[in-house]
């Protein structure tokens, strides 16, 4: 019998959908991702292009028989659009004969499947769910879409037609037809829509039951629409009580919330969580007070995924994978993004580097990659054919697919473990508007222990951080340590090469604060956050006790790392900065020189804006650390190297800090005792401050 049960008391998020069907019964489970899968793409089941090669690893054909394609992808559900055939040219004609004569998966299952130019392709043998959406979005900017001529669509009869279609593919799962909108709709006319959408849902259901006895018993997702989550709930709620009322069995019902795209698009992720919570809220609850009914959210993928399951939505739809490798573009795994693969010239033919997926390692041809990362059109290997190509593009949008899938996967798995708290309070640390629409949907969810967890993550950023802790801060677990991080993953000096989109916003937006007159500079440290380490914090005493509270509530301490170069105090717990682990050394001259260059780069930036007026102290007692503040110097000829003479074993720590401390002293000459007067700095001193750090007034030697 086909319906949805929720299959584990203890959660809300885990369930199962029952297809029955002539062959037995089809299950899928949720949360699930279906990717979007276009079959009529040409005249015959080979398939167009890269949907042929698409089609061969997701439906499992033979010329898929590889390890690595069935162990990821194994009779996976997918969705398909019920009026896709239109983006191909298949006429009315061609449609009805070739296409309708028999369900879409017996005609891929045919033997006489083949590719002609390599003979390699084969029938497929998926037999997994096939989820078939009504392809109303089609009709949100071509409302005089006529599809007459199919026999499709006919005046008061528009559901029954997509109905038609669905059930003569061999529909496993259907949408009901709908009406979506853009969110600038008149209210007027969206309430329209979003009634005849569920006219039409009503109409599914009646259908679906009229046709039982002949086999087809689909499961029915009933597309809603709504303005505000009012409309949202109203519909949602009508969608129900009609459903009992006419004696429907809402066990086989689903609600499937349509119009979310154009949100998603525009950002406003804020009111596409609050309809989506609006939908969910509004369908009946079981004795465990759990939604009676499955959600799906059309169009929405990736980032979004742990959130919309957070708020109850059971399975997702996605066509971006392909979307993106259309334009060749490859998510990357730890920019987390999509980028296009000329931006990925650094790593020209050693993709395997990047990605640890299957596709990646085996199966990309270095070659193809590095003539489309050169700019120029593959030059394609055996006959140049345009087969090799489309199946390059194809294994691009498989990889691409592989981490959507990861992505929903990792969801699965802590709503498994009960741990989606977790996740998501992680999931919301890497960027700043997932944040927010999670902020807003425990909000919503009065999910109080998620908002306070929210809101002490967001009271990480760097404003609200103590500036100088000369004291440790507080107590912490020892962070562990990764060696994933490179000099890019933070760099103060061009936070758009920085690879956690949410570190290089708050880096982009960085201005070290007002009130710091001198910036002083400390070498890093292997114990994290360096403040907690028992070098900075002798320093740091030591010179408190020397010049007093009030001029070191003016000085800055910017942390020289080996690796990233400066890293002002506030940046101190951000992971990148706990958890990398690496020494500078001498010998490392093409690490000391960029160093050296973030340095002066960054003191010449805020001098120049009136920042650091007294200077900047460089306090670098080691060698390569040493090194790298010499070469900053010749760039940002402003800077103060202390200790002035190169440190031998014999050399004792208090003269060492005599010397900083004499230094700081110097600047801050003007500041009697511990009277806080923010006095000025004598005018000849603050211009030659100034002048030292303006790189065009001083170019300075070049560092290589
Ligand atoms: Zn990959």
């Amino acid at each position: 019998m086909t319906k949805f049960e929720r299959t584990d008391n203890n959660s809300r998020h885990i369930g199962k959908i029952t297809i029955s069907t002539p062959h037995g019964d089809v299950q899928v489970s949720t949360p699930l991702l279906y990717p979007v899968v276009n079959l009529m793409t040409g005249t015959t089941a080979n398939g167009g292009g890269v949907w042929g090669y698409v089609c061969d690893v997701l439906l499992q054909s033979l010329s898929s028989s590889h390890p690595y394609w069935s162990s990821l992808y194994s009779n996976t559900p997918f969705i398909t659009e019920a009026l896709h055939f239109l983006d191909y040219n298949v006429r009315p004609q061609s449609l009805e004969a070739r296409w309708l004569s028999q369900p879409l998966r017996h005609r891929y299952a045919s033997e006489t499947r083949s590719n002609h130019r390599t003979s390699a392709r084969g029938p497929v043998s998926h037999t997994s769910a096939m989820f078939v959406d009504s392809g109303g979005f089609r009709l949100l900017r071509l409302p005089s879409l006529v599809l007459h001529e199919y026999g499709l669509l006919l005046e008061g009869h528009e559901a029954e037609g997509v109905f038609s279609l669905q059930q003569r593919y061999g529909a496993d799962i259907i949408a009901s037809l709908d009406y979506p909108f853009l969110p600038t709709i008149s209210p007027g006319e969206a309430q329209d829509r979003a009634d005849r959408s569920l006219f039409n849902a009503i109409e599914a259901m009646r259908l679906a039951r009229s046709v039982s006895s002949t086999g087809f018993n689909p499961f029915v997702y009933a597309a809603c629409h709504g303005l505000t989550p009012e409309m949202m709930s109203q519909t949602v709620t009508s969608l129900f009580g009609q459903s009992l009322e006419l004696g429907y069995d809402v066990r086989r019902l689903g609600v499937a919330v349509g119009s979310l795209v154009p949100l998603r698009s525009s950002k406003k992720l804020e009111a596409l969580v609050a309809l989506v919570h609006a939908a969910v809220e509004a369908i009946p609850r079981d004795v465990h007070n759990f939604a009676v009914s499955p959600v799906h959210t059309f169009g929405l993928s990736g980032d979004l995924v742990p959130i919309l399951v957070y708020l109850g939505v059971d399975s997702f739809d996605s066509s971006t994978f392909l979307q993106q490798a259309q334009i060749r573009r490859y998510w990357h795994p730890s920019k987390r993004k999509y980028v296009h693969l000329r931006d990925l010239s650094d790593h020209k033919g050693v993709l395997g580097s990047l990605c640890s997926c299957p596709v990646c390692e085996n199966l990309l041809p270095n070659d193809i990659i590095a003539s489309l990362v050169s700019g120029e059109e593959p030059t394609l290997s055996h006959d140049g054919s345009h087969e090799y190509k489309s199946s390059w593009y194809a294994k691009l949008a498989l990889h691409n697919l592989y981490h959507e899938q990861v992505q929903v996967a990792s969801v699965r798995s802590a709503v498994g473990q009960s741990a989606l708290s977790e996740f998501l309070i992680d999931h919301a640390g890497h960027q700043h508007r997932i944040r927010l629409a999670l902020m807003t949907s425990a909000r919503l969810r009065n999910d109080w222990k998620l908002i306070s967890a929210l809101e002490r993550l967001s009271s990480r950023s760097y404003h609200k951080l103590p500036l100088l802790p000369a004291s440790p801060l507080e107590p912490a677990p020892a962070p562990t340590i990764t060696y994933r991080y490179t000099p890019s993953s933070f760099n103060i000096c061009d936070p758009d090469l920085v690879e956690r989109p949410d570190l290089s916003d708050l880096l982009a937006q960085y201005e070290p604060g007002a009130q710091f007159e001198l910036a002083l500079i400390l070498p890093c440290s292997s114990v994290k956050p360096y403040g907690n380490s028992v070098s900075q914090r002798t320093t740091l005493r030591t010179l408190s006790a020397a010049v007093g509270a009030d001029v070191m509530a003016r000085i800055h301490k910017i942390t020289l790392s080996g690796l990233y170069g400066p890293v002002p105090v506030e940046f101190e717990t951000e992971e990148e900065v706990l958890r990398y682990d690496f020494l500078l050394s001498t010998v490392d001259k093409a690490q000391i020189a960029e160093n050296a260059r973030r340095v002066a780069t960054y003191l010449n930036r805020w001098t120049r804006q009136g920042r650091y007026r007294r200077g900047a102290v460089a306090y670098v007692p080691f060698r390569a650390y040493r090194d790298a503040a010499s070469r900053a110097q010749a760039l940002a000829p402003g800077l103060v190297i202390t200790p002035s003479v190169n440190v031998r074993s014999t050399s004792r720590d208090e003269d060492q800090l005599a010397e900083l401390i004499e230094a700081v002293r110097q600047c801050f000459g003007d500041v009697k005792g511990d009277i806080v007067t923010g006095a000025d700095v004598p005018a000849p001193y603050k211009s030659m401050v100034q002048a030292a750090f303006d790189t065009n007034a001083s170019p300075g030697p070049r560092i290589d």
